[in-house]
């Protein structure tokens, strides 16, 4: 997966003028951590989980990305994640560096103590890379404020004092930010109803939303708010499929009961798989894993916009097939950028100790969408370019002024 990713490293890298030290600084992760979690079960068992912390790259700060709790995770789509979070901190503009974290374990198959001696675990063992200026963790698939709770506890325990800006994503009883649950849907929001114009979409526009989690809900919600008709909705279990439209509170409710495919019935068909990226609509939203839109897939997309909320799911081969059908893409190192951001809001909150209203957060965010997502449109359009392309561009140029600001001595020993 890393290799995959950094092709588009390189493809950025053509289009600037870039010293050899700088591509060759960030080709390869900085450092990664491997430990085996070992916990007591309710039961009296043990049981042993591996996972992994990686700091990919700090030249712009203390490493900054989420923890996934996984049954599939890898080493492998850690690095590639802490990869992605190096350049989406960049393009974003925020003092971070990237980082990425992961338990290879399912949640669901763990009682909340075992969630927590897990969590715990997590924090003991990464702990001493871990910082409020050094490595900064947050959610990510499968896991929540609750854990991120129990995490920032478990590392003001090991150092002695409270430091809510070592983690983000907290409950808001221990310093969390307000906006911070639905900021990941909500900056692809901000950034979709910024270039509304520019992607020919009118209200009435049709959405499917692959994935129906944290980002894939609140998406739903401020979409339909805005006047958008969600047609299809997907999750791990499977999905359903209305032209005429589905209503999102009921969508809700349907996957709290059990299954999206329950509201199933006159009018709404239920999908399979991968089948609802062909669903005829204007723009379909992946918000969940990688490599959703692959070469064989690719070809049979309806949508005319496709926004990134998951990381990585349109692998390389893809994005050309989709280039050349004439599919724009809001990439995930910008479009999904809200969750880190308003986790960057948080963490000044904990530092300042002083704390913004709502409304405050959601106007700090859309104003970081709509300059940073302006800028990489209008470079996309200036040079001839994918979005996507021109994100890693912008976030490049970021990345080497700071690698050169530092001196490359710093990096490679002659
Ligand atoms: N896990 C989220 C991401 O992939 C948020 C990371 C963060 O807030 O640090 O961007």
């Amino acid at each position: 997966m890393l290799d995959q990713a950094l092709t588009r490293l390189e493809e950025a890298a053509r289009h600037l003028q870039l010293d050899g030290d700088v591509l060759e600084k960030l080709k390869y992760p900085r450092e990664t951590t491997k430990t085996r979690l070992m916990i007591r079960m309710d039961d009296g068992s043990r049981k042993s989980f591996m996972a992994w912390r990686c700091r990919y790259d700090d030249t712009r700060g203390p490493t900054k990305g989420g923890i996934r709790f996984h049954p599939e995770a890898t080493m492998d789509e850690v690095e590639t994640l802490a990869f992605w979070m190096t350049f989406k901190c960049a393009v974003m503009n925020l003092p971070y560096g990237g980082g990425k974290g992961a338990v290879q374990v399912d949640p669901h198959t763990l009682s909340k103590a075992e969630l927590e001696r897990l969590s715990r675990a997590y924090m003991q063992a990464f702990s001493h890379i871990i910082g409020p200026d050094r490595d900064i963790p947050a959610p990510d698939v499968y896991t929540n404020s609750m854990i991120m709770g129990w995490m920032a506890d478990e590392y003001a325990s090991i150092v002695g004092r409270v430091s809510p800006a070592v983690i983000t994503g907290k409950p808001i009883a221990l310093g969390g930010s307000l906006g911070r649950d639905d900021a990941t849907a909500r900056g692809g929001f901000y950034l979709l109803r910024h270039l509304e114009t520019e992607l020919g979409l009118s209200r009435g526009a049709t959405v499917a939303i692959q994935g129906f989690g944290n980002a894939g809900t609140h998406m739903a919600r401020l979409l339909a708010g805005a006047g958008y008709r969600i047609v299809a909705v997907s999750d791990s279990r499977g999905g359903i499929h209305a032209p005429s439209g589905l209503d999102v509170e009921r969508l809700i409710a349907a996957k709290r009961n059990g299954s999206l495919k329950t509201l199933a019935g006159a009018g709404i068909r239920t999908i399979e798989g991968e089948a609802i990226t062909a669903v005829e609509c204007d723009v379909l939203v992946p918000a969940a894993l990688e490599n959703l839109i692959h070469e064989g897939n690719a070809a049979a997309v309806r949508a005319r916009v496709i926004v990134e909320l998951a990381n990585g799911p349109i692998t390389p081969e893809a994005d050309t097939i989709l280039e050349r059908k004439g599919v724009a893409v809001l990439p995930d190192i910008l479009a999904n950028a809200g969750g880190v951001t308003v986790s960057y809001f948080e963490w000044v909150q904990n530092r300042q100790g002083l704390y913004w209203t709502a409304e405050e957060i959601h106007s700090r965010l859309r104003a970081v969408m709509e300059n940073e997502g302006r800028s990489v449109w209008d470079l996309a359009r200036q040079r001839r370019i994918g979005v996507r392309t021109a994100a890693y561009v912008h976030a490049l140029s970021r990345l080497a002024e700071a690698i050169e600001a530092h001196g490359t001595q710093q990096f490679f020993t002659s």
